[in-house]
């Protein structure tokens, strides 16, 4: 377990309360390719990840350390578990998003919209009403590194809402360029959608937009809620103050909920996705490239998932 010195970096007075500044991020594994999707199983005492172009899901378990949780994982990229404590995961190979059952098999919640298939699920979050929100673009179609190499089939990458007790799937939002994380403030009043495109255009969005959630379910008031950089926005979780910790290159940033940059800890590789975990929340996971790192934090994670 190494232990990476000098982690923080101060903006605001107020990213002291959020840290403890003598703990350091530690590597917990290094054998990765392309990291993506933790979630914490507090009950396992578990982190479940994706090792994208490997096609396998890894999982940490405390004390134990790393072994494969599941191969073929079908290029699985971003994890979130249910209300039920269910694995919930997107696939870019089935290009899908899919439940994982408690004996093990899997049920598909969303492969295609009006007939025609999605592009490559993302990532995923589940709202307390069992709604599962999920954004799809086009990474993983792009090549066949992180999936099978195809056609677009939707007309644009969307942020879908599935209804698992329905059935239904409707589209949320369609004017994002490539959405990617996506996360409910605590009180679900507000979602969070970022837009990685800068990843595949120098003049395309780095944002994380703020949505207004109805009572429907259906997003209003879209506006800039921070721009990223360096970097893209990933993948990103909130603490239960409503402050946003997200990707930042080699880095984890944290905006308040004003959008107000408060700090950041510095990853010696580039991140792409975080989450709150252990017994406590009080400790975050970081994909990132190769590896898995972990810091403690002197705030802890929301409970929404
Ligand atoms: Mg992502």
């Amino acid at each position: 377990m190494a232990l990476v010195g000098d982690s923080y970096e101060y903006y605001d007075k107020r990213f002291y309360d959020l840290t403890v500044p003598i703990a350091e991020v530690e590597e917990l594994f290094d054998g990765c390719r392309w990291a993506e999707g933790p979630v914490w199983f507090n009950e396992h005492a578990t982190l479940v990840w994706s090792d994208i172009p490997n096609r396998r899901l890894l999982r940490w378990i405390e004390g134990q350390g790393v072994s494969v949780f599941r191969h073929e994982s079908n290029y699985a990229n971003g994890n979130t578990r249910d209300r039920q404590g269910r694995l919930v995961s997107c696939e870019h190979g089935g290009r899908r998003v899919t439940r994982t059952e408690p004996d093990g098999t899997l049920t598909v919640i969303a492969d295609s919209y009006k007939g025609k298939r999605l592009n490559s699920p993302n990532d995923v979050v589940v709202k307390s009403d069992g709604t599962i929100w999920f954004t799809d673009p086009n990474y993983g179609i792009m090549s066949d590194y992180e999936g099978y190499k195809a056609d677009m089939e939707q007309a644009g990458c969307f942020v879908f809402r599935a209804d698992p007790a329905t059935g239904a799937l409707d589209i949320v939002a369609d004017d994002f360029v490539k959405p990617n994380g996506l996360a409910f403030s605590p009180d679900e009043t507000i979602l969070y959608v970022a837009d990685s495109a800068r990843s595949h255009d120098p003049d395309g969005p780095h944002h994380i937009r703020a949505l207004d959630v109805g009572a429907d379910g259906r997003l209003s008031g879209s506006r800039v809620f921070c721009e990223v950089d360096p970097g893209v926005p990933d993948g990103f979780r909130l603490d239960t103050d409503g402050n946003l910790w997200t990707s930042c290159g080699n880095g984890v940033i944290c905006f308040a909920p004003d959008g107000t940059p408060l700090g950041r800890i510095r990853i010696p590789q580039t991140v792409a996705n975080v989450t709150f975990g252990g017994p406590k929340r009080n400790r975050m996971f970081i994909t990132a490239t190769k590896s898995l790192y972990a810091v403690y934090l002197a705030t802890t994670g929301a409970q929404t998932p």
